[in-house]
């Protein structure tokens, strides 16, 4: 089997990986809660000959599907989780939320899990066909959204024994994504004061209400002191009550801290928390402070890109019939006239890829199907990733790959709608064919595994050494929304 016919073969299954996507999308669970999903695709890994473990690191909905031995050991991610609050009919032009369904998969995870198999099996073909050496991995990975799954099970070393990692992200454009993302933390802060009758007796009372307003306060004046890349957001999750009459006895606060480096999200979280325990100075309260989850800043791989690269301009790009490009023109034209988060966040950062972007930003094109050259890159996108922990164990190479109209926002009902279309599905297959491309070429490239892993090295070594996971020991994933959280 040559490189040609391994890819072949993604066309000739792509009816089994279509239908599992739309499966998935058609059941939207949030993060750690991807019960169908992870079925789904372990039936798939199973079907496909892959050995599957199922509850990996003791999170019940991450999954390894493995097949073969030896070296190279190659990863891929897949990602299958939704989004709450972004429930949407498919295929419709217009937002129309389905009844009974909370969710929907408004980051194309359902197309991310099943496209990374399509991958992972036909590189698993080519080994196989060829008697070639090597180990094919397929990490079912959940709660990317908010849960950061990968930094957990990075922790917990489910990745150590890899040479590399590919993935890939579903989007409004195809490239090879370089550049970093910002590394975060999110931790509650909970105040435990004492009620009191707020007009009878107020002065025996002691606010958790006033501690979390006072916390908030303090972070604002912290703001001006911190870099500029650096963002610190939160949310009240606990006001303490309805009754104002009342003095508030518990309250509770969750902040997301983020930053371009893991080491500089540790200090910064440390400068929040000194001022939560200030707020509780201040207002005679107790405060708790209660770990959520982190993820690292990716750590990009020139090497692993470049190679991917030379697969995205050797593959034929995918066409669309009429009755695509017009559903396309449809959702775009449901989109107000602004500049993508992509676009924004590269044109902001000054990359020329930014600026390749926003001149392909034609305003009659529904649908970008020209890739965007790939060129190294600084640039940090002001958003988080949990990919990040795995490209800090070993080298990981990702695309974003069109699935979707062209300026479909992010985490919108637009990309849910499309998340069907056959713009989906042949963005997916796409995606396929470049991350299983990628895998063939590394096989038989010792020597970029090599110099990939040397670059990843040079790279952590920069940033101060090796690998700290940033979630400390004992912090278990738990499920964030209302009712659910402690
Ligand atoms: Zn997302
Ligand atoms: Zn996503």
């Amino acid at each position: 089997m040559d490189k040609q016919q391994a890819l072949q073969r993604i066309d000739q299954e792509a009816a089994l990986f279509c239908a599992d996507s739309d499966a998935i999308w058609d059941c939207p669970e949030t993060a750690y809660q991807e019960e169908t999903a992870a079925r789904i695709l372990c039936d798939r890994l199973e079907a496909e000959g892959f050995s599957v473990t199922r509850g990996l690191a003791g999170i019940a909905t991450a999954f390894l599907g493995r097949w073969g031995e030896g070296r190279p050991v190659i990863g891929f991610l897949g990602e299958y989780d939704a989004l709450s609050g972004l429930s949407q009919e498919a295929g419709s032009c217009e937002k129309r939320p389905l009844p009974d369904i909370p969710a929907g998969h408004g980051c194309g995870h359902n197309l991310l899990g099943a496209g990374a198999l399509a991958a992972a099996s036909a590189y698993k073909a080519y080994l196989e066909e060829n008697r070639l050496p090597g180990t094919v991995l397929y990490f079912g990975c959940p709660a990317e959204e908010g849960g950061s799954g990968k930094a957990f099970l990075a922790r917990d070393h489910v990745f150590d024994e890899l040479d590399a990692a590919i993935t890939w992200h579903p989007g409004d454009s195809t490239q090879v994504f370089g550049g970093s993302s910002l590394a975060n933390c999110q931790v509650y802060y909970r105040f435990h004061g004492t009620s009191a009758h707020a007009a009878a007796c107020p002065h025996l009372g002691r606010s958790a209400l006033d501690a979390v307003e006072l916390m908030n306060v303090g972070v604002q004046f912290l703001r001006e002191h911190m870099i500029p890349e650096a963002r610190v957001h939160y949310a009240i999750t606990n006001t303490g009550g309805y009754s104002p009459n009342v003095v508030q006895p518990e309250a509770e606060v969750l902040y997301l801290i983020r930053s371009p480096k893991n080491i500089q999200v540790r200090e910064l979280h440390e400068r929040v928390t000194a001022i939560a325990r200030g707020a509780a100075e201040m207002t005679g309260t107790r405060m708790e402070e209660d770990f959520v989850k982190a993820c690292s800043n990716l750590v990009p791989n020139d090497t692993l890109c470049e190679l991917m690269w030379e697969n995205v301009q050797a593959l034929p790009v995918p066409q669309y019939t009429e009755e695509e490009r017009s559903y396309a023109k449809a959702i775009r034209a449901t989109v107000p006239k602004q500049k993508t988060y992509l676009q924004l966040s590269m044109e902001l950062l000054g990359s020329r890829k930014g600026r390749a972007h926003a001149e392909g930003w034609d305003e009659e094109e529904p649908i970008f199907t020209k890739p965007l050259p790939y060129e190294p890159t600084d640039a940090v996108m002001p958003g988080s990733t949990d990919v990040g922990d795995v490209s800090c164990v070993c080298p990981t190479v990702q695309c974003y790959v069109t699935t979707q109209a062209a300026g479909s926002p992010g985490h919108s009902w637009q990309v849910v709608a499309q998340g069907k279309s056959g713009i989906a599905h042949k963005g997916m297959i796409y995606a396929a064919k470049i991350m299983a491309a990628t895998a063939i070429d590394l096989c038989h490239r010792p020597d970029v595994l090599e110099a990939a892993k040397a670059e990843l090295k040079d790279r952590l070594a920069e940033d101060g050494g090796s690998y700290v996971p940033p979630i400390p020991a004992g912090v278990r994933p738990r499920i964030i929304q209302p009712g659910k959280q402690r």
